[in-house]
């Protein structure tokens, strides 16, 4: 399932917000130790054409380059996790961050060979060691 409606969402504090117009792609759930460390926990994810996104409050983001690849966005205020980013074409928004409610389901779990031990993964939801190759 995918929402094409117009979607909404911002961190804690409020100094990020944006919107969305295109297609949203339905939620992934990522236990990569970068998402991890970032999150706290693990990442829950939709993602959006880079076309489909107005951010506003972007000078409260800070862009960190958590690998070679890819960069992630927090809001310099709060904290909040917002963005994660690997190509010009394609951000990802973190899926906690979206206003209610959001019109996507949880689908799959991928680095799920990185996960933490302190919680199990007990949904029927295909599961993948990394990419969901
Ligand atoms: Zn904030
Ligand atoms: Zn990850």
């Amino acid at each position: 399932m995918t929402n094409t409606n117009e979607q909404t969402g911002g961190c804690l504090c409020g100094a990020v917000r944006y919107q969305t117009t295109g297609e949203m792609r339905d939620i992934v759930a990522c236990h990569c130790r970068q998402c991890q460390k970032t999150s706290g926990h693990f990442v829950a994810a939709t993602q959006v054409a880079i076309k489909d996104i107005q951010i506003q409050g972007s000078q409260a983001l800070h862009w960190y380059p958590s690998s070679l690849t890819a960069k992630r966005a927090f809001c310099k205020e709060c904290g909040s996790n917002l963005f994660w980013q690997k190509d010009t074409l394609q951000i990802s928004i973190f899926a906690g961050t979206l206003d209610q409610p959001s019109g996507l389901s949880l689908t799959k779990h991928i680095f799920v060979a990185d996960k933490a031990d302190y919680y199990d993964l007990v949904d029927n939801l295909p599961k993948f060691d990394q990419f969901d190759i």
